[in-house]
């Protein structure tokens, strides 16, 4: 076992302080993070979309009724980190803030790249379900400037793309807690076990949805090179501990693009302005498994209707 201490809770909806005004808020399989204290503080992420009560709740239990943030922070703009984005920043009526880079995906400028179902895992089967669009925030969104970040003056932020182009990690140096967004993740993702079990480890981004292996690994060799005590990342428990930089440098050796799936072959290109070029789809065996599941269940069928039909 890593020689990394564990804190927080699984349950739905539960609040958790990893490490000092850092609060985790579980929000199905995504955590966001409240960061600060009732004076001042900054929402990280904001969950799947239709949790926006779950938060609200949380941060009136964290910090007072009707407590309202300098801002909301994405790390990234994928469905299950900005889904109550809109939500929230509109009842609260603060800004979003982003990398630039993912503000295209952000106003509805630009689609993601397809999602990687080929890539194998758990997820990557899970993930044909998820969304690929971008979505048309209405709330007020700003471009994150400089290195610091309103309402969170101990952090900086930190561009980390690979998962996405603008994905950036906060940091805050007098502690090294990491706030890790996507790019890692606290658990295998890739294990159908571990979405129920979510035995903390240390793990690649989310391979659907990582558009730039070579991207993605440099920008874990930049976080381990802080040296984190601490990690929470979007998915699975945060972790804490001595052994987590050990931890994080182990991830850095053994980071590789996976062996198959459309960006282990070439990345999906994209700049200021959203998705500029992407690899040709690689083709998924799942529609013809599920055909061919289809018609040996019909062929059986027949055959069963056709020998009761003969019964005398
Ligand atoms: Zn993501
Ligand atoms: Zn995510």
């Amino acid at each position: 076992m890593e020689a990394y201490g564990v804190r927080g809770s699984t349950e739905e909806g539960a609040i958790f302080e990893y490490a000092p005004d850092v609060v985790r808020v579980a929000t199905g399989i995504v955590n966001v993070y409240l960061v600060g204290t009732a004076r001042q503080w900054v929402l990280v992420d904001t969950g799947l979309a239709g949790f926006a009560p779950v938060v609200r709740r949380a941060a009136d239990a964290r910090f007072g009724r009707n407590a309202r943030p300098e801002a909301i922070v994405l790390t990234h703009g994928h469905f299950d980190h900005a889904g109550n984005a809109d939500a929230l920043a509109l009842e609260w009526n603060v800004p979003v803030l982003a990398h630039h880079f993912e503000l295209p995906y952000l106003t509805g400028q630009s689609d993601y790249p397809p999602r990687d179902p080929t890539v194998g895992g758990a997820i990557a089967c899970l993930s044909r379900t998820f969304p690929s669009a971008g979505r048309a925030l209405s709330a007020k969104l700003y471009a994150l400037s400089g290195q610091s970040i309103p309402g969170m003056h101990e952090w900086q932020w930190i561009h980390t793309p690979g998962h996405t182009a603008g994905h950036v990690s906060l940091f805050r140096r007098r502690d090294a807690t990491l706030i890790a967004g996507d790019a890692v993740t606290t658990m295998n993702m890739d294990s159908w076990i571990e979405q129920v079990r979510r035995t903390p480890e240390l793990c690649h981004p989310p391979a659907p949805l990582t558009t730039d292996w070579d991207a993605a690994r440099r920008s874990v060799e930049n976080l381990a090179s802080l040296d984190p005590y601490a990690v929470a990342a979007g998915h699975g428990l945060p972790i804490a501990g001595d052994g987590v930089a050990e931890a994080m440098d182990r991830l850095c050796r053994r980071f590789a693009p996976p062996p198959r799936g459309r960006y282990a072959i070439a990345p999906a290109v994209a700049g200021p302005f959203g998705v500029e070029w992407i690899p040709p789809a690689v083709p998924d065996p799942l529609p013809r498994q599920v055909a061919g599941a289809a018609l040996v269940i019909a062929g059986v069928v027949g055959l069963a209707a056709a020998a009761r039909r003969r019964r005398p």
